[in-house]
């Protein structure tokens, strides 16, 4: 057996929050040997892509490449790949990404695969309103929305009446929903104000929707009172208590608890309610028998392992555990956690237990200078909540550089009226429908290794054989 064979192997499926701080927890580590691996080749930090989606960020800032992260931990590598099974009896982890499969062998794993959008069994609205969960929702909807004001701007320059071409509808009014809609908001009243000849941007009309009866439920009333006048303020209107029922590519659809409906036309509508947890949970759950909850969740035990399998554990949004909120900081301190216990049992030593989640508030920003805060029976709301945000938003960050050049960004888009990240393509807000719309999706796209090969084989003796011809050709001339 090689000396790396004789390594305790971790696999982490996830580099989101829960994924790269069980990794990173493995630093130094020479008895361990970790294999991450992820369907994207970023860590992303998600509270964050609400400003890639309004210009005030790029992409790179709030997703650096998990192998930079990590290329100085000797005892970890970076896969690229998609899990789409886990064999908990051969203890495998099989992996895909662009027709390559791959196995990858476990001692130890941790599952960090997070949740995605969820439309409440709707799923066919998200062709016309998509979420916010990744770089790619993110693009898509900064292109929709600035692209919005050039639709309008096109149309009014025709001297046709714009309609409804500038009104935007959030979908959910928990942080990503207050933040976007607050967002817009901003662009539309100061950022974008004396780029139009046209039209007047400020005239935008931004509605946020929800049908619980506040905003930001989990701040509590009096919290959630204060966000929802300071959204008014901003010029967003707030609709509550409204469910919506039908999306299409000119509006929304929402029926109120009495009965009563009505629709909002709308050509850029932003989905940010409700998620479902990684399809990996049900696979998980049909081996071990530990159940899923309607969000598609996993109960794990109290230590955050599964029932009869000591060595999976599963972590971040992914868990149905005594109610715990799905936030980063439940995922790092669950990787953490994950990891300390691997790590406690090669050495023998007691095993950390239970998982005790330290609750360290929640924020969410309203618009610039103005936030709120939320940590036990400790409120805050303004300008001062808005600075912790920015300080632990900073804090949380990976790397230097993105700190840097983020701080930078903020400045010009808070102090001054600038938004950098403008750029929008084509390919960002029609691809992923165009995508979609090919049979077998994108790996109907991407060719078959073996078919590569094999034409590459075809082609090799095509060539040998023009190679003998006109050698025998070379030599009968010569001959003669
Ligand atoms: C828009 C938005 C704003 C948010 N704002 C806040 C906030 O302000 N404060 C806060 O605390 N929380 C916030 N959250 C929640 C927070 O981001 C999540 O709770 C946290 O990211 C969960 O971490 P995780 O590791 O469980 O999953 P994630 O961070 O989602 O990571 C999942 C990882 O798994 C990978 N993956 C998924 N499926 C597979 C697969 N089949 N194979 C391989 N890899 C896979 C993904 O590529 C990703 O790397 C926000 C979330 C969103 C979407």
């Amino acid at each position: 057996m090689s000396a790396d064979q004789a390594k305790h192997r971790v696999v982490i499926i996830g580099s989101g929050f829960g994924g790269l701080f069980s990794a990173k927890e493995f630093k130094g580590r020479d008895d361990v040997e970790v294999t991450l691996i992820a369907k994207t080749t970023h860590h992303l930090f998600q509270p964050l892509l609400y400003q890639v989606a309004t210009g005030i960020l790029s992409q790179g800032e709030i997703a650096p490449p998990t192998r930079d992260i990590l290329h100085r931990q000797k005892n970890a590598r970076v896969l690229l790949g998609e899990v789409n099974e886990i064999d908990a009896e051969t203890k495998t982890v099989k992996a895909s990404m662009l027709n390559q499969q791959i196995d990858v062998p476990y001692d130890s794993l941790i599952v960090a695969a997070g949740a995605g959008q969820s439309y409440f069994g709707n799923d066919h609205f998200a062709e016309f309103a998509p979420g916010m969960k990744s770089i790619d929702d993110a693009l898509e909807l900064r292109g929709r929305i600035f692209g919005a004001f050039e639709i309008a701007e096109l149309t009014a320059s025709r001297g046709e009446p714009i309609g409804d071409l500038l009104t935007f509808v959030v979908v959910g009014a928990g942080p990503t929903g207050v933040e976007m809609a607050g967002q817009i908001a901003e662009l539309s009243r100061r950022v974008l104000k004396k780029d139009f000849t046209h039209i007047q941007s400020e005239k935008a009309r931004v509605v946020l929707v929800d049908a619980a009866p506040q905003v930001l439920p989990p701040f509590g009333e009096k919290l959630g009172a204060k966000a929802q006048k300071a959204l008014e303020q901003a010029g967003v209107e707030v609709v509550l208590g409204a469910m919506v029922t039908h999306v299409d590519e000119f509006g929304i659809e929402m029926k109120f608890k009495d009965g009563q409906t009505q629709r909002i036309g709308s050509i850029a509508k932003i989905w940010a309610a409700g998620v479902q947890a990684s399809e990996l949970g049900k696979t998980l759950s049909e081996q071990t028998g530990a159940e899923l909850d309607r969000a598609g969740r996993i109960a794990v035990n109290a230590d955050l392992t599964l029932p009869g399998h000591p060595e999976i554990f599963v972590v971040g949004d992914m868990i149905s555990l005594d109610h715990l909120p799905g936030v980063a900081q439940v995922a790092i301190q669950g990787g953490k956690h994950a990891a300390k216990t691997i790590k406690a049992r090669l050495k023998d030593k007691p095993e950390p237990g239970n998982f005790k989640y330290f609750d360290k508030g929640s924020m969410a920003t309203i618009s610039r200078f103005n936030a709120v805060l939320s940590m036990g029976s400790f409120k805050l709301s303004g300008v001062l909540a808005w600075f912790g945000w920015l300080v632990v938003h900073l804090a949380y960050m990976t790397g230097f550089r993105n700190r840097l050049t983020a701080t930078l960004h903020w400045m010009m888009s808070f102090i001054g009226k600038d938004r950098s990240e403008r750029t929008t393509t084509m390919q960002q807000i029609f691809a992923r429908e165009a995508l979609e719309r090919v049979p077998g999706g994108m790996a109907a796209l991407i060719d078959d290794p073996a078919e590569v090969a094999a034409q590459v084989e075809a082609r090799r003796k095509e060539l040998e054989e023009h190679a003998a011809e006109e050698s025998r050709l070379a030599d009968s001339r010569s001959a003669s």
